[in-house]
């Protein structure tokens, strides 16, 4: 998809398109590309504990979309593939850092909630304190389950 500044489209059920902007002020430009994928994953993880209607507050933050070679340098100097100035990755939290927890503990484990965001497409997954990246990078990867490559946990 194509994101616009301050863009007012509804972009899954609880992410407006502005949320999803380039927060780098080295971006200069109005408009940029993001994989669909991750505001479709993003959705996904805030409805599954949604639905379990045991958490009051299932709400998300994107931290961070787009970005420069130049800021993505700047935060990860050592990286190897930068997804970020692709377009093809996104740092985002729960609000209730407890809920971080247990995503992230779950995340972990492989099962049900990570096979379903690797059906949606993600192949990239960091845990960067309380923030989780995700992206979709179409490398080859250490990793490789039913539905290609991935890797994990690394700090991107
Ligand atoms: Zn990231």
């Amino acid at each position: 998809m194509i994101v616009h500044k301050g863009g007012q489209i509804q972009v899954t059920k609880n992410i407006e398109e502005y949320e999803l902007f380039s927060n780098d002020s080295y971006y200069t430009i109005n408009t940029h590309y993001l994989d669909d994928k991750l505001p479709k994953a993003i959705q996904f993880c805030r409805d599954y504990y949604d639905s379990k209607g045991i958490y009051s507050d299932c709400r998300v933050k994107i931290n961070s979309t787009v970005r420069t070679i130049k800021k993505d340098i700047e935060l990860a100097p050592n990286v190897k593939f930068h997804t970020h100035p692709k377009g093809i990755a996104v740092d985002w939290k729960f609000y209730d850092e407890k809920l971080n927890e247990i995503f992230q503990t779950e995340l972990k484990q492989h099962d049900y909630l990570f096979k379903e965001l690797r059906k949606i497409g993600i192949t990239g997954f960091g845990l960067e304190g309380f923030c989780t990246h995700f992206d979709t990078r179409d490398t080859k990867a250490p990793h490789e389950d039913e539905y290609g490559f991935y890797a994990e946990w690394t700090t991107f």
